[in-house]
């Protein structure tokens, strides 16, 4: 079954420095058999939807706007993003729900309105390490996937990526372990399945790295991966994608 792999490229890159590992992305990527995403900031999205458009690799945004067209300084919208051909969006990202202090309801309408431009949403969940520490991330959880599901019965949605990010797992070098995780992605499909969620495909994100990647994909079940800093380089996340047959 096809995996799903998503690069998070972050604000890591110059314009420049994206195009060329776009470049090095396609022609290390030729035969692939997996769905492959790369996500770089909104200001590369125009020269990289050129670069992937007849190559094996799909295009994503970090973020997208809660609101259509209008008087919203410096927002993006997802309509344009549809237009350039963006086939999903990342919402709800940890670094965007701390350091841009992005609320539940905020995300909600952010995923209405990527769902509208029919591009899949990949909302990101994950608890940091004192609730971990309070026996609370199951409860921080599901809060998270209530109020981001809030605008938007589940039951209405064509399909959505859920990614089981543990804030203390994001550019940490400290991944997950993959029992743990596993019982996380439970609590998410059970969650899902109550919603009345079709098409939902939960990946793992936090420190993935070629090492670990296939403890996440064998037994322990998870659709694909979200990655940050291994993505950064074509041939390692390479190696992570094709750790998925181990
Ligand atoms: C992320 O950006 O969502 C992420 C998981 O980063 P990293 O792989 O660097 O931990």
């Amino acid at each position: 079954m096809k995996k799903l792999f998503i690069a998070n490229w972050k604000m890591q890159l110059t314009p420049t420095e994206a195009e060329k590992l776009a470049r090095s992305f396609v022609s290390t990527f030729k035969n692939v058999s997996n769905e492959l995403v790369v996500c770089p900031d909104f200001l590369s999205i125009a020269t990289l939807s050129k670069i992937f458009k007849s190559s094996a690799i799909s295009l994503g945004a970090q973020d997208a706007s809660a609101f259509e067209r209008g008087a919203y300084t410096g927002e993006v919208a997802a309509s344009d993003l549809a237009y350039l051909g963006v086939k999903y969006a990342i919402v709800g990202h940890s670094e965007r729900r701390n350091c841009m202090e992005e609320s539940d309801k905020l995300i909600a309408g952010k995923i209405k309105a990527v769902t509208a431009e029919k591009l899949t949403p990949v909302l990101c969940v994950g608890e940091n390490a004192a609730e971990r520490k309070q026996g609370k991330a199951a409860s921080v959880i599901r809060g998270q996937l209530r109020g981001a599901f809030k605008s938007l019965p589940g039951k209405n949605l064509r399909s959505i990526v859920i990614a089981y990010e543990p804030i203390w797992a994001i550019g940490t070098g400290v991944n997950c372990d993959p029992l743990t995780a596993v019982r996380m992605k439970t609590i998410i499909s059970d969650w899902c399945q109550r919603a009345g969620m079709k098409k939902t495909s939960i990946l793992y994100g936090g420190s993935v790295k070629a090492d670990n990647a296939a403890s996440f994909l064998g037994t322990a079940g998870f659709d694909g991966l979200l990655v940050g800093g291994a993505s950064l380089d074509a041939q390692s996340f390479k190696n992570i994608v094709n750790a998925k047959s181990n």
